[in-house]
C-alpha cells in the first residue's frame, strides 16, 4: 500500500449525498477536493453545500458546466468558455487559488477526447491547473462492490489520486468501508495532488498532453 492517497469527489454537489460525504470526512478529519458541475451550482441549496465544503477546508475545483461531452469531442467552438469559464464564475471566491479544473473523461478514461487545443489555450491563458487522476474504481457502475476494486487499484499506484462521485447511486454508502480499508493498510490521506496527475499548473503546460487531445 502506498504511504499517501489523495481523494477527490466529482460531479456534485448533490443535496442528499454531498452533506453525508462531508459529515464522514469531517468526523474522520480528512481533507479532499470536490470537482463540481457548474449547472448544479446555479441551485442555491446546492451552492450552499459547496460553501460548506469550502468552509470545512476542502478544495473546490471546476468540473465543466454541463458534463455532457468531453472537450475533445464537442464541435461547439464556444465550449471552453461555456464549460470552463462559466463554471469558474459560479465557483467565484470558493475557487482554489490554483484554479483547479478537471475535464470530463467519458467513463473515467484518459484519452484524446479529454481536451482540445482551444480548451488548453483557455486553461493556459486564464491560469488554470488541470487535475487528472490515476484511480477510477467506477463507483457509479458498481455502487455496492466498488471498494475492493478501489483498494486494489490504490495498492498499484505510487501515489494514488482517487476519483469518487458524490452522486445518488448509493456508492457513497460504502465510503466508510473504503476509508477503513485505507486505514487498515496504513495509508495517510493527503489533500495535495501527485505531480504526475497535474499536466497544466497555473496556466503552464508541464507535461506532454498530446495524448489528451485529438490528433
Ligand atoms: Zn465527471
Amino acid at each position: 500500500m502506498p504511504p499517501r492517497v489523495t481523494l477527490s469527489f466529482d460531479n456534485g454537489p448533490d443535496p442528499e449525498i454531498t452533506p453525508k460525504v462531508l459529515d464522514i470526512l469531517a468526523r474522520r478529519k480528512i481533507l479532499t477536493s470536490f470537482f463540481v458541475v457548474g449547472d448544479k451550482l446555479r441551485d442555491p441549496e446546492r451552492h450552499a453545500i459547496v460553501e460548506r465544503a469550502f468552509r470545512e477546508g476542502h478544495w473546490i475545483g471546476n468540473h465543466t458546466f454541463n458534463h455532457l461531452a468531453p472537450l475533445g469531442v464537442t464541435l461547439d467552438r464556444d465550449a471552453p468558455a461555456l464549460e470552463i469559464g462559466r463554471t469558474q464564475t459560479l465557483i467565484g471566491g470558493m475557487s482554489h487559488p490554483d484554479r483547479l479544473f478537471r475535464p470530463f473523461g467519458s467513463g473515467g478514461i484518459l484519452d484524446e477526447a479529454l481536451l482540445s487545443p482551444s480548451a488548453v489555450d483557455l486553461l493556459c491563458r486564464d491560469g488554470y491547473s488541470c487535475v487528472l487522476w490515476n484511480v477510477v474504481p467506477r463507483d457509479w457502475e458498481n455502487p455496492k462492490g466498488w471498494v475492493s476494486q478501489a483498494l486494489e487499484q490504490v495498492a498499484a499506484e505510487e501515489w494514488p489520486l482517487v476519483v469518487l462521485h458524490d452522486l445518488p447511486t448509493t456508492a457513497m454508502d460504502q465510503l466508510e468501508l473504503f476509508l477503513d480499508g485505507l486505514d487498515a493498510a496504513g495509508a495517510t490521506i493527503v489533500q495535495d495532488f501527485p505531480k504526475d496527475c497535474v499536466p497544466i499548473v497555473n496556466g503552464k503546460i508541464v507535461a506532454d498532453i498530446s495524448a489528451y487531445m485529438p490528433s
